[in-house]
């Protein structure tokens, strides 16, 4: 009867129904039965979710579409106006805020097409420790990087020199760490330092990993960080962890954060060195 009234409301829709109580061959049965609902309960849950996205993604290409071109045409605008020698400063300087603004929508914008489409990866052979460098190379010419703080931060480098070449999408890659990195920046209301660290994990892991000395998080931070739409700054979007976990898991990989015990925040990804189904399709 226990199985019976299960199974009926497994068919009514209430798949967080379980089955207690039963000993034996029927416990058995019931375990067995409790896996198969939590079973699928996950992939309904993953199906609405990718229903969701392709929603998402419709809309927000749509919408994205639709601002695009009038927001290009206000900018030319103002751009134009803005060059006008007869313009007083004060003015000038009201127009240039009002382009750094346009910037800002049309940043928003990529990333909301970046997160609702995920560009599929392009594989290829990658040196990680190269990739790494290069995007510090770039950050740290970046005026918001290095100038934004009253002592500049100190970026303390320990790459393993032996990790063997991975197969990754070199330009995603990039954008992860320059999430992670400018994340790290931000936390950190002063002078600090953030270590980056690369290691051979297991035999087919690598970990890099992006330590600051910022504020870190508190418990019910911790939690939603990844979520899209997720920030406490006041000119955040909440899309740079959303995007990056997107791109890290598209590579079979995966992301991690955690409070450092004196202080700060550490995000951890752990990507495989190969993509064999990839490679050969
Ligand atoms: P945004 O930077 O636009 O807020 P993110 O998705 O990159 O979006 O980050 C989401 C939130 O995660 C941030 O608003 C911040 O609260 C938290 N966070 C991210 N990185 C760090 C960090 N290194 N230290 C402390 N908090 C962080």
């Amino acid at each position: 009867n226990i199985l019976l009234l299960a199974t009926r409301k497994l068919k009514s829709g209430d798949l967080g129904f379980r089955i207690q109580g039963l000993k034996d061959e029927f416990g058995e049965v019931g375990a067995s039965f409790n896996e198969m609902a939590g079973s699928l309960k996950e992939q309904m849950h993953k199906m609405q979710r990718a229903e969701q996205m392709t929603t998402f993604g419709q809309m927000a290409a749509g919408l994205v579409h639709e601002i695009k071109n009038p927001l290009a045409g206000i900018k030319a605008a103002i751009e134009l106006m803005a060059e006008e020698i007869a313009l007083s400063a004060e003015n000038k300087d009201i127009l240039s805020k009002v382009i750094s603004e346009i910037r800002r929508i049309e940043a928003l914008m990529k990333s909301l097409l970046d997160f609702a489409r995920p560009p599929k990866p392009q594989f290829m052979q990658v040196n990680l420790n190269h990739i790494l460098e290069g995007t510090l190379n770039f950050l740290i010419h970046q005026p918001s990087f290095s100038q934004s703080k009253k002592e500049p931060i100190a970026i303390i480098q320990n790459l393993d020199v032996h990790l063997p070449e991975i197969v990754a999408d070199p330009q995603q890659l990039r954008q992860i760490f320059i999430n992670l990195l400018l994340n790290a920046h931000e936390a950190m209301a002063h002078e600090g330092t953030v270590t980056v660290k690369t290691s051979l994990d297991s035999s087919d892991m690598i970990e890099v990993s992006f330590s600051d000395a910022g504020k870190g998080m508190n418990k019910d931070i911790i939690e939603k960080i990844f979520q899209p739409f997720f920030t406490t700054k006041p000119k955040g979007t909440g899309l740079g962890l959303a995007i990056s976990k997107q791109l890290i898991e598209q590579h079979g990989g995966t992301i991690s954060a955690e409070n450092n015990p004196d202080g700060g925040a550490t995000f951890r990804i752990k990507i495989p060195i190969a993509q064999p189904e990839r490679i050969s399709g």
